[in-house]
């Protein structure tokens, strides 16, 4: 069915980050010396629900900055505006600084090191020293602990922090257009001009067409409608005709 596409993706999140930590420890395996590779897969378990902290925990074992082979040991959350998230990265015998979206992670450089000035505005510092004002030193870097035990909440169906965008076909959703249910409403078939979504090249015009128009992200007051609890959209058709 047409509509199974988006909701489609959606489904299969929690294989999607099975394979994500598969793929991670696989790196791991490669990346670090084998007396670490216990610790550096435990800190992976520890965070498999995270699909931006499993994203960050790639980019770093993938790219290894520095070409220093060392597990993760612990990951610091500094500061978070407007989705993108600062987070440290502690390893054993460095830390690193990394910008972090839904989209993925960016290695910025060492901790306590020089950050441009372009980057330090995405968080609203306008200079070095401001951020410096909020850097402990490493030793004394605290534990992420992610929305459930955290200040923020996590949206219930695709897990996204309050404030970020949900992952496209999340239930959650609400659509800018109709303020109904992303995943349920009709506005893509009106958006895109066709009668059926089933395939990426249609996805992703639509995506650009939902950023264009302004995506509604996450707040901690949305609830997931559930399927067959709620009117329906044929249902709600006829009533309204
Ligand atoms: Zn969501
Ligand atoms: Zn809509």
């Amino acid at each position: 069915m047409l509509r199974s596409t988006i909701s489609g993706n959606i489904m299969s999140a929690s294989q999607q980050l099975d394979k994500l930590i598969k793929e991670i420890k696989l790196f791991i395996r490669y990346a670090v010396p084998e007396s670490e590779i216990a610790e550096a897969c435990a800190l992976v378990d520890r965070y498999r629900n995270h699909r931006r902290i499993l994203n960050l925990l790639r980019e770093y074992y993938v790219a290894l900055p520095d070409a220093r082979e060392e597990a993760v040991i612990r990951i610091t959350e500094l500061v978070q505006r407007q989705g993108v998230a600062l987070f440290v990265l502690t390893t054993t015998s460095t830390a690193h600084l990394y910008a972090v979206s839904v989209d993925g992670a960016v290695w910025l450089g060492e901790y306590l090191g020089e950050l441009d000035p372009e980057i330090l505005a995405l968080w609203g510092f306008t200079d070095q020293e401001e951020l410096s004002n909020i850097c402990v030193p490493t030793t004394d870097l605290e534990d992420y602990v992610g929305g459930a035990k955290g200040k923020r909440d996590e949206c219930p169906a695709c897990g996204v922090e309050e404030g970020e965008y949900h992952f496209l076909g999340c239930l959650v959703e609400v659509c800018p257009w109709c303020e109904g249910q992303l995943s349920k409403c009709n506005c893509r078939f009106e958006q895109l001009e066709v009668d059926a979504v089933d395939n990426e090249e249609q996805l992703e015009r639509f995506l650009d067409l939902l950023t264009a128009k302004g995506r509604i992200p996450f707040q901690r007051h949305q609830a997931p409608f559930y399927p067959g609890t709620s009117g329906g959209l044929d249902r709600e058709d006829e009533k309204e005709s």
